[in-house]
């Protein structure tokens, strides 16, 4: 290891290491502690890490530093000491202009960590998704629709055309992962170059601040700043559950903004119904716009994902090693990325190691080996049982009826949704389908998975009802 580059190296391994904390802590987490981060530099018992600043610096190492270690063994196969060091880092920045120069001439440069983002790997000292800013790459543009959230995409560019008229306020609902927080600053980008004043908080900076102007006196400035937006965009509000004293601050800058007209979006990773744990007053305010969700996305569309992320690399992905990916990662589209970056600098340190400098070859059994530990978490598939028990206890029916002959609407329906989910979630083939479901014709249930996949697509009531049911799934 001591015998290559080292910065080149350090600046690979935490690529893969950032993948792999991505799937680990919390966005939000993610985004204001480890986003900006580098690594910088490797020996045969340090690992340097640089941090945008002391205070970055020191929560890592004080909160995060075990985490971190395990992390970083488990990309590198061996214990190492971390240390995080503060500064500009200019030689960094400047290996990295340089490296990323020459990826547009080999297509061989590591990627840029997390979400693909170039701006964000260029400048390590300053994260690119700050209060009040917005990713930049979180766009309509590069938001790929299907089934899956065709309808919240939908309303969230009603939203960003007629802000305080379409739906207000406008909740995005869905599982973690899954461009919430994306479509949210897709609208934010939107309105705000159509002149509006947009305030982006996550709802646990909403609290810290709310909190300590509390404490310092300053609530009148904290209200103010947050009353003056033309579009107020508040990310995660299920933070605020059972948070009396921040849920009173959000009520009233609530209903100052609604009042005047102000457009407000909120996302949720909660179901809207646990929202209720709210105060009847703000869960009713929040049901009283429209809530939105997005559901997980079929195959086709994870690998339109990845597609997509991949093109942003600059590096040349085979369509066999996205299929990989999206075939096996299907629950999370971060999760996805991760994958996928994961998979680039995995194959970047592999060549690297052979002959000094990559080649930009990747093989599907690297590409196993770079993968094996996040499949071997996702690959806790659901079987065949806890599909067909948890459809039957959504629906108050037994198994038997499930697989029998009865006709009325609410059983057929348990019935068709038994057969997609034995598609989507345990990947059966249809035939295998039929026989489990009381010996159906294996036509009957590429039918059935069809009626429901068009379905899906309109129908909310049954959208929220495999919502709930893969939640239940999950649990
Ligand atoms: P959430 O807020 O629901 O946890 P995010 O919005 O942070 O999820 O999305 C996680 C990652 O997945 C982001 O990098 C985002 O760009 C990407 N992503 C999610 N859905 C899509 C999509 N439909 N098209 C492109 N990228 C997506
Ligand atoms: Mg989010």
């Amino acid at each position: 290891m001591t015998a290559q580059p080292t910065k080149d190296n350090a600046r690979n391994i935490w690529a893969a290491v950032l993948g792999e904390l991505q799937l680990q802590v919390p966005g939000p987490s993610f985004e204001t502690w480890l986003r900006g981060t580098t690594g910088v530099a490797i020996s045969d018992n340090e690992f340097v890490v640089n941090a945008p600043n002391a205070f970055v610096a020191e929560m890592l190492d004080q909160r995060m530093y075990s985490l971190i270690a395990q992390c970083l063994e488990k990309v590198i196969g061996d214990e190492i000491e971390v240390r995080f060091e503060v500064g500009d880092d200019k030689e960094a920045i400047a290996e990295k202009a340089t490296a990323n120069r020459a990826t547009n001439s080999n297509g061989t440069a590591p990627l840029p960590i997390a979400d693909g983002s170039s701006t964000t790997s260029q400048v390590p000292s300053r994260p690119s998704y700050r209060r009040g800013g917005l990713n930049s790459k979180y766009r309509f543009e590069n938001y790929i629709v299907g089934g899956s959230n065709n309808l919240a995409h939908a309303a969230a560019l009603a939203v960003s055309e007629n802000p305080g008229l379409a739906y207000n306020p406008f909740v995005i609902y869905s599982g973690v992962g899954l461009g919430k927080t994306h479509l949210m600053h897709a609208i934010g980008h939107r309105v705000r170059e159509s002149g509006h004043d947009v305030l982006y908080s996550t709802t646990e900076e909403f609290t810290n601040e709310y909190i300590g102007a509390i404490r310092q006196g300053t609530t009148e400035e904290f209200r103010d700043r947050y009353r003056s937006a033309d579009v107020l965009l508040l990310d995660d509000i299920q933070f605020i559950i059972g948070k009396e004293q921040t849920q009173e601050g959000f009520f009233h800058t609530f209903n100052a903004l609604h009042m005047a007209g102000k457009q407000i979006v909120i996302t949720s990773d909660r179901p809207v119904s646990e929202l209720s744990l709210l105060q009847d007053r703000v869960s009713s305010r929040l049901a009283g716009g429209l809530v939105a969700d997005i559901q997980t996305p079929d195959l086709e569309t994870r690998l339109a994902i990845l597609r997509a992320k991949a093109d942003q690399t600059g590096q040349h992905f085979p369509n066999q090693v996205l299929e990989f990916i999206a075939q096996r990662v299907q629950k999370n589209v971060r999760e996805l990325e991760g994958c996928l970056n994961r998979v680039s600098a995995y194959v970047g340190l592999a060549n690297r190691a052979v002959d000094g400098h990559g080649d930009g070859n990747i093989d599907l059994g690297l590409v196993e080996k770079a993968l094996e530990d996040s499949l071997r978490e996702s690959n806790r598939r659901v079987s065949e049982e806890d599909v067909l028990s948890a459809v039957a206890r959504y629906f108050s029916i037994d198994k038997t009826t499930l697989k029998g002959k009865k006709r009325d609407k609410s059983t057929a329906l348990a019935r068709h949704v038994s057969m997609y989910l034995l598609r989507e979630e345990v990947q059966l083939p249809l035939a295998t389908i039929g026989k489990v479901m009381g010996g159906r014709d294996h036509t009957t249930v590429m039918h059935a998975c069809q009626r429901i996949a068009t379905q899906l697509k309109a129908d909310t009531r049954l959208r929220r009802d495999l919502l709930n049911i893969r939640e239940s799934l999950a649990a």
